[in-house]
């Protein structure tokens, strides 16, 4: 076939002449070329003319051919990820359907003569900035554009011709450094509605809120149709791609999460407390806020003495924000003026970017940071987290021995009663049993875990520690783990004597800000329920079947099962795993329960699972 120019065209146009051109040659005609090219409207379209292919790799090896334009070479040499290779096609299929050259820029009358004015140029040389840097080039130029949804997404860091573009968990690897960079996590927002608390943020990019509860209580639902998941493997489906950079970033640009970050004291006094009361750790020190927003930490850092602090958000909304902010308050720093700023507290640079990318656009201090500091936890610690995005930025930009706040996060649970469910509501509202809602609603929690406040008196156990993470020296792939741990009645007072029915394990966290590196004040973020209650709540598994309970001095029947008032429990021996879902950014949470009694009976019950 004729590898023919079009004229200025759209995309759809350039089809339809082909598919003229299909009937005029007849389906022979078009085979008969022998190479990759395809007829009509399948195929993946040239970036300049108005041919098909069959694959990536032929399309381009056509596009170097012809019009000297070396896709794989520009990839490698900027060093380009998914995302990039993504804006660069959209960027050059923009400035094709202009008629302009898209390295030079030139205006051309029609589509031949740029074609023409391509096949003159040796090289398309780009220095310094890109011109498809733009998040709006991840948008698909063209409708339906093949070519993007069958860019190679290899779990290898090279395809068969060492060329392709590879991905991980969702994400990109850069083609040249080969490592896969970490998931771009964000932690979304929101917690319940029960006690009239903004819905919106934190859970809504991947969940579902399941309203299972007229007091509000809600439960997360796993999204299969959720675009974002798709995000993840082999055949990306690049309108997604833009959805979850929206969505990632798009849902911190709504000031409701910041002011309902903000104004959860539990939460900002402690980073304000461990960044202000340590002067040991801050003055004079550089600090890398990863995650900004608003910019608070960065304030607080500045405001604790930094000699320079560079906050990063991959929300433009936030960094443009957070850029005025540190303005209005007469901390951000000025390039202009770098001599006189030597003893000014004008300290704070704002740069939009993900973190994992902070050194493409920055010069970053060559020994690393003294401080990073970000603020990074989701629901049940690591739900929807962006923890892996600060590991990297820990890995590559933080000086060696450098401090991490926080430094510590644990994972924590204990079994809670029938006060933890929503079972007491409905047994009687304005004096009518109404209880079988609140039996569905709980066999439904079985299923789905719940976001919300259990209230100190509804624990029922004493309080088991179920993981800690050293923030400082872990892994990403620890971020997954199994815990095993025993729970048994609390020794308190609470529990009134006789059979206590425990009905599921609540879990929540705490972070320490601790005196590895806050020497004067350590800081411990605790999101417990014998804390004042924060913005993440905690978070609530339940039982299949509630399981009796009490001290070894209970007379037991022989005869009765485990865990029922005849023989219950002393004790619950439980087996978690959290692990990261398949799913971007989702996690898996699986529970193994067993009921064992004063007498070395055990009940166990088949295993639970909940994505969270
Ligand atoms: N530090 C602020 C905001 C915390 S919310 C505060 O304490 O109030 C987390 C912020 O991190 C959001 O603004 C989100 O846009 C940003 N973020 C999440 N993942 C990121 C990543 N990989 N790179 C840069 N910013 C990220």
């Amino acid at each position: 076939m004729e590898h023919s120019c079009a004229g200025k065209d759209e995309a759809e146009e350039r089809l339809r002449s082909d598919e003229e051109e299909e009937e005029e040659e007849g389906w022979d005609d078009w085979c008969s070329d022998g190479d990759d090219t395809v007829a009509g409207g399948g195929g993946l379209l040239c970036l300049f003319c108005s041919s098909r292919f069959d694959t990536e790799g032929s399309l381009f090896s056509h596009c170097g051919a012809e019009h000297r334009f070396d896709f794989y070479k520009i990839v490698r040499e900027l060093g380009l990820d998914f995302y990039g290779c993504i804006k660069l096609i959209n960027f050059i299929r923009s400035k094709v359907a202009e008629n302009k050259c898209w390295s030079c820029g030139q205006a051309f009358s029609c589509n031949s003569e740029l074609c023409s004015h391509l096949q003159a140029q040796e090289t398309h040389q780009i220095e310094g900035h890109v011109p498809w840097e733009d998040d709006a080039y991840l948008k698909p130029f063209m409708e339906d554009d093949s070519l993007l949804h069958s860019l190679s997404i290899d779990d290898d860091d090279e395809d068969e011709d060492g060329c392709g573009v590879s991905m991980d968990r969702g994400q990109c690897s850069t083609l040249n450094g080969g490592s896969a960079e970490p998931p771009l996590e964000n932690k979304l927002s929101t917690a319940t509605e029960g006690n009239g608390s903004d819905i919106s943020a934190r859970f809504e990019q991947k969940c579902t809120i399941e309203s299972t509860e007229g007091e509000g209580r809600e439960s997360l639902a796993q999204e299969q149709n959720d675009t974002q998941l798709k995000v993840a493997r082999a055949s990306v489906n690049t309108k997604a791609i833009k959805t979850v950079d929206d969505n990632y970033f798009g849902s911190y640009s709504s000031f409701g999460i910041h002011r309902e970050m903000l104004g959860d004291k539990v939460r900002t006094d402690a980073y304000r407390d461990a960044l202000l009361d340590n002067p040991s750790l801050m003055n004079g020190a550089t600090v890398l806020d990863v995650g900004c927003g608003t910019g608070i930490l960065s304030l607080f850092a500045a405001k604790a003495g930094a000699s320079r602090v560079v906050a990063v958000d991959g929300s433009a909304k936030m960094v443009s924000v957070a850029t005025q902010i540190a303005k209005n308050n007469g901390l951000l720093y000025d390039e202009t003026k770098e001599v006189e700023q030597k003893r000014s507290p004008q300290v704070i640079s704002v740069v939009h970017t993900k973190a994992e990318e902070l050194n493409h656009k920055i010069q970053v201090p060559p020994n690393g940071f003294d401080v990073l500091v970000s603020e990074w936890m989701g629901y049940c610690l690591l739900y929807e987290s962006m923890l892996s995005s600060v590991l990297y930025a820990r890995d590559h930009f933080l000086k060696p021995g450098g401090s991490i706040l926080p430094d510590t996060a644990t994972i924590l649970g204990a079994g809670f009663g029938k006060g933890g469910t929503s079972l007491p509501f409905w047994e009687n509202v304005y004096g009518f049993d109404m209880s079988c809602i609140g039996k569905e609603v709980t066999s439904n929690s079985a299923r789905f875990p719940v976001v919300d406040v259990v209230s100190s008196q509804d624990i029922v156990t004493e309080t088991a520690v179920l993981h800690s993470f050293d923030l400082a020296t872990m892994k990403e792939n620890e971020m997954d783990f199994t815990a095993s741990f025993e729970l048994r009645l609390s020794e308190d007072g609470t529990v009134v004597p006789g059979v206590t029915w425990c009905y599921g394990i609540v879990l929540w966290f705490d972070t320490g800000f601790t005196v590895r590196f806050c020497k004067e004040k350590p800081v411990v973020l605790s999101t417990s329920p014998f804390s004042t209650p924060t913005h993440w709540s905690q978070t609530i598994f339940t039982f299949e079947e509630p399981i009796a309970m009490a001290k070894e001095e209970y007379l037991l029947s022989s005869s009765a099962s485990v865990g029922t008032d005849e023989c219950p429990a002393v004790m619950i021996r439980s087996r978690i795993s959290i692990v990261r879902a398949s799913e971007h950014r989702s996690i898996d949470i699986s529970f193994e329960t067993t009921a064992i009694s004063s007498d070395g009976r055990k009940r166990g019950w088949p295993v639970q699972i909940f994505n969270l």
